[in-house]
């Protein structure tokens, strides 16, 4: 994950760039993903696809022809989708377009104005002191033509057709934990379900965040009603605890299941309401017409959040591991769980049917089988009743499955 992160982290993957679609083939190397081109001015729902965006050279100078900033030094100097300029500016002018934030003096904001044409650069706060004089040379060699959005896509295909949607935006040029670390993980989880028989149907998406979503989902609305669940991935690298933002609907299986196994596997995390958290692509693959339950998984906030402190040094590997771990023990229920349906009648003879559990072994489980069987009427999964029980779901599974493999129970859908 850490190798993906520093090949690619420093690279212009603006909205709709060449940047972008280098990092989505870099990417195609480590996993088959299917490419979708959607040309720019596509009508999509109620936006249309932007122009394709590219820089060469932009800086700023003062009367005397001193560099007092220069693109050549960070790719985010630039306000990403800037319209070109050359031109002499007042100092008043020039100020209107400098970003800088004073919350964290030393860095560079990343700033962006994709729908709303301007011209700006971004900048350390504490450089703007050395800004003396009244006018100043401004400098953007920028470019917008006609292109191409691009969404990377991998499915795995599982037993059923219903489809686990898990989705990470990669449109944010010198950025890591926001939004490369989401990425890395996806990667990584992508990696390791495929070897595994699923269940359900896994996809893949990483793509320019909102527009691409609504660019992908316009375009294929046929497989709208395929996609039963989804997770949103980012931030997972910093050092805060994870911040579980529940689905629009807020009760689903997998807001529950998400919730039990964090409460399971992390020493302490957030939760919050749908967009009360972070806000990403879950408003376009829960939102109006569509409305796919879609969870987020993140470790917001973090102070380094959208500025050139957001690099390599503020994550690590051990923590994008735990969250990786995290995802997929919360894909393993879900993919795994079913409702158990009773075949038997009267308490079963458990010594006779060798279902005794020893406490010696565990006590938990030992206390809870008479409970266990008396759930087992086919109006609860599996998690349900380790839930309802306060029992770890692997426990429950493996016993409940002793059952059915002595024809005790028959297995039907979650
Ligand atoms: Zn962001």
């Amino acid at each position: 994950m850490m190798k993906l992160i520093e090949d690619l982290w420093f690279s212009r993957r603006d909205l709709i760039s060449d940047g972008l679609d280098r990092s989505l083939e870099y990417i195609g190397r480590i996993i088959p993903l299917k490419i979708h081109s959607i040309p720019c001015g596509t009508k999509c729902w109620t936006w249309t696809v932007p122009e394709k965006w590219s820089v060469n050279e932009a800086y700023i100078e003062d009367s005397k022809g001193k560099r007092l900033l220069d693109l050549k030094d960070h790719p985010l100097h630039i306000l990403s989708y800037s319209l070109p300029i050359d031109r002499v500016v007042s100092k008043e002018e020039l100020m209107a377009h400098l970003h800088s934030n004073p919350k964290r003096p030393g860095a560079i904001p990343f700033e962006f104005k994709y729908y709303e044409k301007d011209w700006g650069f971004c900048i350390e706060h504490n450089k703007l002191k050395n800004f003396k004089g009244s006018e100043f040379k401004v400098f953007i060699d920028s470019k917008f033509e006609k292109g191409s959005l691009k969404v990377g896509e991998y499915t795995i295909k599982g037993e059923t057709d219903k489809t686990i949607v898990l989705v990470g935006h990669i449109c944010h040029p010198a950025q890591v934990n926001d939004d490369l670390a989401g990425v890395a993980v996806l990667v990584d989880i992508a990696k390791d379900l495929s070897k595994r028989k699923n269940h359900f149907t896994y996809k893949f998406l990483i793509l320019p965040e909102t527009i691409g979503s609504i660019a992908y989902l316009s375009q294929n609305e046929k497989i709208i009603p395929k996609l039963k669940y989804g997770l949103f991935l980012e931030m997972l690298g910093n050092s805060n605890v994870h911040a579980l933002q529940l689905t629009r609907q807020g009760n689903t299986r997998l807001d529950r299941i998400a919730r039990s196994v964090m409460k399971r596997k992390l020493k302490g995390f957030n939760e919050g309401a749908f967009r009360k958290v972070v806000g990403n692509d879950e408003m376009v693959f829960n939102g109006p017409g569509v409305n796919v339950p879609m969870i987020s998984v993140s470790r917001w906030p973090y102070p380094e959040y959208h500025t050139s402190d957001d690099n390599p040094s503020i994550i690590s590997e051990k923590r994008l591991i735990e969250s990786k771990n995290l995802v997929l023990e919360m894909l393993k229920v879900i993919d795994s769980d079913y409702t158990p349906k009773r075949k038997f009648k009267g308490p079963v003879f458990l010594s006779g049917c060798d279902l005794w559990v020893d406490w010696r072994e565990n006590r938990e489980l030992n206390r809870n089988i008479e409970q266990i069987m008396l759930r087992l009427e086919g109006d609860q999964s599996v998690f349900d009743i380790a839930e309802e029980l306060g029992l770890e779901f692997e426990d429950v599974f493996n016993y409940v499955n002793k059952f059915y493999k002595k024809g005790l129970v028959e297995k039907n859908p979650a």
